[in-house]
């Protein structure tokens, strides 16, 4: 019996019902998969605040990824759908950054139609007070959803 040989990628990009677009499995993918780059373009901080403007009281949404560097990848010109992972509180991806490229990867066996997502943990350079996490809101459903997509200061 010939087999076919999977060269496609186990996962793609459609709506979602934690946000916009989302990117779910096409199949079974197994823990410790390396998924996909999050590809972009690398920019610096004030690049960053040029290109996403905060505007007071406003959900702020970005496709940027910040790296140890201080410096961002910013994922909004590209064409790759990494940008469309979401965020959940209890993920079955996660990002990984090494020499300065961010990749995703399967924390635990993921099943077909399951969608991907990792913890943003978004860190502010200003405090995470309930106003801030406000504007940066989770909506992921699972039980212990803390409400925002920003990490937990200590
Ligand atoms: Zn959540």
């Amino acid at each position: 019996m010939a087999t076919k040989k999977r060269t496609t990628r186990p996962f793609e990009a459609r709506e979602s019902k934690i946000q916009g677009r989302g990117v779910f499995a096409t199949r079974k993918i197994e823990e410790g998969t390396r998924l996909i780059e999050y590809r972009g373009e690398l920019v610096d901080d004030d690049e960053a605040d040029r290109r996403y403007p905060f505007y007071d009281d406003e959900r702020h949404h970005t496709f940027l990824f910040r790296l140890e560097s201080g410096d961002a990848i910013d994922a909004g010109p590209s064409r790759s759908i990494a940008k469309y992972i979401n965020h959940s509180c209890d993920p079955n991806c996660e990002a990984v950054e090494e020499d300065g490229h961010i990749y995703i990867d399967a924390i635990r066996d993921i099943a077909r139609g399951e969608e991907l997502a990792y913890d943003y943990n978004y860190v502010l350079d200003e405090r995470h007070t309930a106003a801030n996490k406000r504007l940066y809101p989770c909506n992921c459903g699972v039980r212990k959803c803390r409400g925002t997509i920003l990490a937990k200061k200590r």
